[in-house]
């Protein structure tokens, strides 16, 4: 079946919030801050939850993971803030190790009823590699996990946490959920107004990137889509998932005519 063919435009009406969970420090940049990008320019308010603490992140000896754990927390600030995200949270598991226990499940879960997005946006749970030559990082894995096992069925379940409720902290159900990185994606953003500043988010991650002209090259050429009349798009892809789904226009005609 064409991937090409059933893609669908993004659609964020009734969105205020959203809530960007991930494991390391860079991966919103990667995966969705040209989505990111056009969301905080519409008005909506884009967190970014980092679920390690980035700690194995360097090869340089001469770094301590101390050090390190405080650079990458100044580059993803500086990231976020070049894309427009006012906030971001960090979790501080240790990188290379997160796992969905229930203890990280409930810290997301009260993260979730204490911002209350419509639209969450995380990593997939079930991508182990890609083409012939990647295998993915498990730590991307399990944060698909961890933030879906906190959406559903714990966040908006009374009967989760139910102590939460005395820190003024509400069971929340989200209407949407992007997931990146899947194979079966079917909501395109056309990020190619706001491509230039993804690139200079992902370069903001300094301590990654020794050689930011390369990175950007490979960045540009990997992602570039060229289209008919020969110009360069860039796209970001989520499997979306709706909740809450409003009627459809024929839903609301066949209610009509069953009246
Ligand atoms: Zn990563």
């Amino acid at each position: 079946m064409s991937e090409e063919k059933k893609m669908q435009p993004p659609d964020w009406s009734g969105v205020e919030r959203v809530l960007v969970i991930m494991a390391h420090p860079d991966d919103p940049d990667f995966s969705c801050a040209g989505t990111a990008i056009q969301m905080a320019a519409q008005g909506i308010e884009v967190t970014y939850m980092i679920l390690t603490n980035g700690d194995k992140g360097n090869h340089n000896p001469l770094i301590t993971r101390n050090q390190l754990i405080l650079m990458r927390k100044e580059e993803q600030r500086a990231a976020a803030a070049l894309s427009g995200v006012k906030s971001v949270i960090f979790m501080d598991e240790e990188d290379g190790f997160l796992r969905p226990t229930p203890e990280i499940r409930k810290r997301v879960t009260r993260e979730i009823r204490r911002i209350r997005p419509q639209l969450i946006i995380c990593s997939s749970p079930d991508r182990y590699f890609s083409g012939n030559g990647y295998i993915n990082h498990p730590d991307h894995r399990n944060a698909g996990l961890v933030a879906m096992e906190a959406i559903f069925p714990a966040a908006d379940n009374p009967m989760f946490y139910p102590d939460m409720a005395n820190e003024g902290y509400l069971p929340h159900k989200i209407n949407q959920l992007y997931v990146s990185g899947h194979e079966d994606a079917d909501v395109e953003v056309d990020v190619t107004e706001g491509i230039e500043t993804k690139i200079a988010s992902i370069l903001s991650h300094t301590s990654q990137f020794p050689e930011p002209g390369e990175m950007e090259k490979w960045l540009k050429e990997r992602w570039g889509k060229k289209q008919e009349d020969g110009s360069l798009r860039h796209f970001e892809r989520f499997k979306g998932l709706h909740f809450n789904r409003p009627r459809t226009a024929s839903q609301e005609e066949k209610k009509e005519e069953e009246k």
